[in-house]
């Protein structure tokens, strides 16, 4: 069995914009859909089939390709079946919120309901926090442990929701298929659509006697304390998602995620920029005229830094790998000093005549190569 053409299966043109590839999809989409020609293998077939051209001839690149080559140039060489069975009908829901704009979210639904045979799988939703870290913390990685209340399955009846052994009953609104149809009027016309069932909640049966612990749900909600290993480099706003950390599902099922949004606190002199840190350090005029040693902080503590004599303000001094790690490994930042030089607002009498008597020295007046390295370093600066 050959593969028929895309285009001609989308019954569009080999000209065909994306907007009319799009539109043909979409009509092809309602006409083959499996809630409205429940049990009807050809309008299944037609389904995929459709749902197959659209892949690639929605996508630039593969249309380029099946253009050049062909069926083979996009993996679809093996006549017959579909694609090789690299899509399946959760991938091909997966696609409607993006054509039907989100409409029709009782076909992500229907497609959820294809796993497992029948029954589809629950997942608890997912769980929220929010963690704040110093730098400190983020240029190490560091393990928290957080107190969340979430909901965990009931112990009393092992997250059935029966009360010990209960039996359960085959519910009689949806026949066991924990889904009921629905007739919904949308800008498309009338579209019957699957939705969860009211009186059994998805789950195809009715249990006989509820667990008086948590009420027939299978959950009950509790603190849970939960370590998290944050890498190193992490940044303010960044999520991490921790598999399976989440609230359990009602009566069985998979877990939630937890995901843990990254704050960060600001340090009291450093300043973040992407690996690197900022610190603006303040010299004193005999300091930076005659140099010395300074202390500059780190997230790990304070280090010395030499001041080589006639440092000029604006200079800025790289410490190497004294900033924080990559998250993805990819080396360290480094710590920027910048560096100012503080100007005596107030003297004493000694004082000031000390700075007049410098003031009179040749040395201290800046001569024209001087002034012409501080304004080149104004224009890099703006530029
Ligand atoms: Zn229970
Ligand atoms: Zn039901």
């Amino acid at each position: 069995m050959s593969k028929r053409d895309y285009y001609e299966i989308l019954g569009v043109s080999k000209s065909a914009s994306a907007d009319e590839i799009k539109k043909a999809y979409r009509k092809k989409a309602i006409q083959y859909h499996p809630d409205k020609n429940p049990g009807d293998k050809e309008s299944e077939e037609k389904f995929k089939e459709a749902a197959e051209a659209y892949e690639v001839l929605s996508d630039d690149q593969k249309r380029q390709r099946y253009d050049q080559y062909g069926h083979a140039g996009v993996g679809g060489a093996a006549g017959g079946g579909f694609g090789g069975g690299s899509m399946n009908m959760d991938d091909i829901f997966s696609h409607f919120g993006d054509i039907f704009g989100g409409h029709f979210g009782g076909f992500g639904g229907f497609g959820g309901s294809q796993r497992g045979g029948g029954q589809r799988v629950r997942k608890g939703s997912d769980l929220r926090v929010k963690v704040k870290l110093t730098l400190a913390e983020i240029a190490s990685g560091v393990e928290k442990k957080i107190k969340v209340k979430k909901q965990v399955a009931c112990t009393h009846c092992n997250g059935t929701g029966g009360a010990n052994g209960s039996s359960t009953t085959t519910c009689t609104t949806c026949n066991g298929q924990g889904r009921v149809m629905r007739v919904q009027n949308t800008i498309l016309g009338q579209m019957q659509t699957a939705a969860e069932c009211p009186t059994c909640g998805g789950d195809g049966k009715i249990i006989k006697d509820k667990c008086t612990h948590c009420n027939g749900d299978g959950v009950v909600r509790e603190d849970e304390v939960i370590t998290i290993n944050i890498p190193a480099g992490v940044m303010e706003g960044m999520q991490l998602s921790v598999s399976g950390k989440g609230n359990a599902a009602r009566r069985g099922g998979v877990n939630g995620d937890l995901l843990v949004l990254i704050e960060e606190e600001p340090h009291p002199e450093l300043v973040r920029d992407e690996n690197d840190l900022i610190y603006n350090l303040l010299l004193t005029v005999p300091m930076a005229t005659l140099g010395g040693s300074v202390e500059v902080p780190t997230v790990e503590g304070k280090v010395k830094v030499t001041i080589a004599p006639g440092t000029q303000p604006g200079k800025v001094l790289r410490l190497r790998g004294k900033g924080l790690p990559n998250v993805n490994r990819y080396g360290t930042g480094d710590l920027l000093v910048n560096i100012g030089v503080y100007i005596p607002e107030n003297l004493n009498k000694e004082e000031k005549t000390i700075m007049e008597k410098l003031g009179n020295s040749d040395n201290v007046k800046p001569n024209a190569s001087a002034s012409r390295n501080f304004f080149s370093h104004f224009r890099n600066m703006f530029e």
